[in-house]
């Protein structure tokens, strides 16, 4: 690694914040920054590495269900028509509820 700012952001950079974002891994993440902004910023990769793991099994299996969709060739509307009719779907809805709610009282935890 020899890129030491975040200026330098290649496509897939770009792919896994847009995840990382709708995933809400800046909620996960023990970077100060990224909880900060609400968005996994400096280095999307890594942060998507290190928090995708801690998400909630559901969500794990929602994100997956992507991955497949994709593989059948959905679009992206479609994928998310058939996710929401599954366990994932749904685990994916709470998640997403849960980080909405406990955002007004989160505060910088160090
Ligand atoms: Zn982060």
């Amino acid at each position: 690694m020899t890129e030491n700012n975040s200026v330098h952001d290649t496509t897939r950079d770009r792919v896994m914040r847009g995840w990382s974002d709708v995933l809400n891994l800046w909620r996960l993440c023990n970077r100060t920054a990224c909880r900060r902004t609400r968005a996994c910023g400096g280095k999307p990769l890594q942060c998507f590495k290190l928090n995708f793991p801690l998400l909630p099994e559901g969500v794990r299996a929602w994100f997956e269900g992507v991955g497949q969709a994709q593989d059948q060739k959905l679009t992206f509307d479609e994928a998310m028509e058939w996710l929401d009719t599954t366990d994932a779907g749904e685990a994916f809805r709470e998640w997403t509820k849960a980080v909405k709610a406990s955002v007004p009282r989160q505060q910088t935890l160090q």
